[in-house]
C-alpha cells in the first residue's frame, strides 16, 4: 500500500482491490464516485466527473441525512461528547446520552411503547424485535409460537432472520428461500383500500395463529422492496386481527419514521400503536450507526417474568455514547425546524417536479408520499444509464429494480428540489 497522500486513481485502484460495495461483486463492476466531503444537500467529488464537481444529494444517504451534511449543531453535539467519552459498554453502565435519547423516543413515539431498546442497526434491530416477540411467547406457555406473518414486497434488512421476511420473490435475498425460516406470506397490499385484501389477511391469521408470533410490516410504505404505498387502513385491520388472534404487532419504522411520510411516524396515518416499533436510519440525523426496538410494557413485563427472565440481547457497542447524542440532538432539529412543513413543502415540490415524468415514454406510475417521490417505469432501469444521467444535471440518485425514486433531505430547498426532479427525469428518460 502507497504512503502518504494518495491520488484519487490510487484510492480507487485500492477500493477495487480490496473494498466489497453493498450489493456489490468483488472486484467491483461500476466504478463508484469518490466523495471529499459533503456540506449541506451537496457531495463535493474528489474529482469532477463529466465537468461535475458537486452532486445534489437525492438519496439522503439511504434516507437518513435528514438534516443535511455538516450540519452545525450536529456536528457540535458529536464534538461535545467526544470531550466527555467515545464509548463505554453499556453491560453494567449507563450514561446521560444514551438515557436522553430512550426517553425522547419513548415521548415522541405511540403512548404504549415505554421501553426502548438501542441496537447498532436496522437490521440487528428487526434482529431484537423478533427475539422479543417469540421470547414473550415462550414466557407466556406459548413455545409454539415462532414464526412470523409479513405481507411480500417488504424489507427489513440483511442479516438472516430480517431476511427472511423481506419479500420472497425478486428481492436481493430469494436465493436463500431454502435456508431460510419459512415464514408466512400475505399478498402485497393494494394500493387502496379493498376488503377483499383484510379477508385474505384474516384467513392467513385464522389458519397459522397457533404458530404465528408476531406479523411484522412498514406501514403505509414498503420501501428497499419496491416504494410501494398502501392504504393506512390495512394497518388498522392488522392490529384488529394481531390482537384478536394472540398475534404481536411490530412495525418497521426505519425508512418511514421521523416524518419521511408526511407523518412523525408512519404508525400515525392510522392512529394505530404497535406492541413493537424499530427506527433506525433518521434517527442519527444519517451521521453514526444506530437504531432502537420499542415495546410496551406488556411485552417487557412478559419477558421479565419467563424462565430465562432477561431479554438476551447486548451488543458491544450498545447505547454508543456519540451516536445517542447526535440522535437526540437529531430529534431536536427535527421539532425547531418544523419537520411538518419542511416534509408538506418537499411532498409539493416532488409533486410538481417529477409530474412531467408521467408522460414519458415507458413509465408506469408516478406517485409521492411526504418526502418520498418515486417514478416507476414498465421495465428494468438501465443503473448505469439512469444514475450517470443524473450526475450530467448535477444529482445523485441510485435508481434500482424498475425504479428511479428520491428521499432527498428535509432541508433541501426548492431550487435544489427542481434540480433533483430534473435529475429523476433525466434518469428515467435514460434508464
Ligand atoms: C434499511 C432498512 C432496514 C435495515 O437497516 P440497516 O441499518 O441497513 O441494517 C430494515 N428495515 C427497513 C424498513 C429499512 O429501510
Amino acid at each position: 500500500m502507497p504512503t502518504g497522500d494518495l491520488t484519487s486513481e490510487q484510492l480507487l485502484a485500492l477500493d477495487r482491490e480490496h473494498v466489497w460495495h453493498p450489493y456489490a461483486p468483488m472486484p467491483g463492476v461500476r466504478p463508484p464516485l469518490l466523495v471529499e466531503s459533503a456540506s449541506g444537500v451537496r457531495l463535493r467529488l474528489a474529482e469532477p466527473v463529466g465537468g461535475v464537481r458537486e452532486l445534489v444529494d437525492g438519496m439522503a444517504s439511504w434516507w437518513s441525512a435528514i438534516h443535511g451534511y455538516a450540519h452545525p449543531v450536529l456536528d457540535e453535539a458529536i464534538r461535545g461528547q467526544l470531550g466527555r467519552m467515545g464509548h463505554v459498554m453499556f453491560g453494567g453502565l449507563t450514561h446521560e446520552p444514551a438515557i436522553r435519547l430512550a426517553a425522547e423516543l419513548v415521548e415522541m413515539t405511540p403512548g404504549p411503547l415505554q421501553h426502548v431498546f438501542l441496537a447498532d442497526s436496522g437490521s440487528v434491530s428487526v434482529e431484537v424485535a423478533m427475539k422479543m416477540c417469540l421470547q414473550y411467547w415462550r414466557s407466556r406457555g406459548r413455545p409454539g409460537k415462532q414464526r412470523l406473518l409479513t405481507w411480500r414486497g417488504g424489507y427489513h434488512g440483511d442479516t438472516w432472520h430480517p431476511m427472511s421476511v423481506c419479500d420472497p420473490d425478486g428481492g436481493m435475498h430469494d436465493l436463500w428461500s431454502g435456508a431460510l425460516p419459512r415464514q408466512v406470506f400475505a399478498d402485497a397490499p393494494p394500493r387502496e383500500f379493498e376488503q377483499a385484501y383484510v379477508d385474505h389477511l384474516a384467513g392467513l391469521f385464522e389458519r397459522h395463529a397457533d404458530e404465528v408470533a408476531a406479523v411484522i410490516v412498514e406501514p403505509v410504505v414498503q420501501n428497499a422492496g419496491g416504494m410501494r404505498f398502501h392504504s393506512p387502513r390495512y394497518l388498522q385491520a392488522l392490529r384488529e386481527l394481531a390482537s384478536a388472534h394472540d398475534v404481536l404487532l411490530v412495525f418497521d419504522e426505519i425508512a418511514t419514521g421521523f416524518g419521511r411520510t408526511g407523518e412523525l411516524f408512519g404508525a400515525e396515518h392510522a392512529g394505530v400503536s404497535p406492541d413493537v416499533m424499530c427506527v433506525g436510519k433518521a434517527l442519527t440525523g444519517g451521521y453514526l450507526s444506530m437504531a432502537a426496538t420499542l415495546c410496551t410494557r406488556e411485552i417487557a413485563d412478559g419477558i421479565s417474568r419467563g424462565e430465562l427472565p432477561v431479554l438476551a440481547h447486548g451488543p458491544t457497542f450498545m447505547g454508543n455514547p456519540l451516536a445517542a447524542a447526535v440522535a437526540t440532538a437529531s430529534l431536536h432539529l427535527l421539532r425547531q425546524n418544523d419537520w411538518r412543513a419542511q416534509v408538506g413543502r418537499i411532498e409539493k415540490g416532488l409533486a410538481a417536479g417529477l409530474e412531467p415524468a408521467r408522460d414519458l415514454p415507458g413509465v408506469r406510475d408516478v406517485r409521492v408520499l411526504g418526502a418520498i417521490g418515486v417514478v416507476q417505469l414498465d421495465h428494468e432501469v438501465d443503473v448505469a444509464a439512469a444514475g450517470a444521467a443524473a450526475v450530467r444535471e448535477g444529482v445523485w440518485l441510485r435508481p434500482f429494480r424498475d425504479l428511479v425514486y428520491t428521499m432527498p433531505p428535509y432541508v433541501t430547498d426548492d431550487e435544489d428540489l427542481a434540480r433533483i426532479c430534473a435529475g429523476a427525469i433525466a434518469a428515467a428518460q435514460a434508464g
